[in-house]
């Protein structure tokens, strides 16, 4: 098993509540929001290995993130667990990315989702620690503490800290409610 310290929650920064799926001329189902993924992160030149492609998901070729969570609260898996991902630079070799769909607001059964899955997570992985992407950002003032200023992106858009704090219970203004 491949040793992990870090969990990392990232947003897809696709349009809030937008599922994802999308239909393909001359294909009878649509593509997945994983594969939407995965067709994303090939153009980026992320590539997975065969060997790893063998045990999980050959048919995704690039995908960086181990798990995906769709605006319908599907769990998706991307790479394998012992599959080192492509996700946050410098943090990739022991860390586990998870991704939201959506930027900055996720639906009720998404945060379901998330939560199970990080509990879920922990048991196997209880020393890891669980952090937003943006709060991997280098401290350029060295005080210690990751501030806004310092975020080179807004991923995952909500603070993952605060919501472990609220017992994993979101914050209302990300929370998606369509109108
Ligand atoms: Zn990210």
């Amino acid at each position: 098993m491949r040793s992990i310290n870090l969990i990392v929650i990232h947003c897809a920064a696709t349009p809030n509540g937008r599922s994802m799926f999308r239909s393909v001329p001359g294909r009878a189902v649509s593509m997945t929001p994983v594969e939407v993924l995965d067709e994303m992160h090939k153009v980026r030149g992320f590539a997975r290995t065969a060997g790893f492609r063998a045990r999980q998901n050959p048919n995704l070729t690039s995908i960086g993130y181990h798990f995906i969570i769709y605006t319908n609260g599907t769990v998706a898996t991307g790479r394998h667990l012992d599959e080192v991902g492509a996700h946050v630079q410098g943090f990739n070799a022991k860390s586990i990315g998870i991704c939201m769909i959506g930027t900055d607001e996720f639906t009720v059964v998404q945060w379901k989702s998330l939560a199970g899955l990080v509990n879920a997570l922990n048991e196997t992985y209880p020393d890891a620690r669980l952090c937003g992407h943006r709060d991997l950002s280098p401290d350029q003032n060295k005080n210690g503490i990751i501030e806004p200023f310092e975020w080179l992106k807004i991923c995952p858009g909500f603070d993952v800290a605060a919501w472990l704090n609220n017992d994993m219970e979101p914050f209302p203004q990300n929370v998606y409610s369509p109108l």
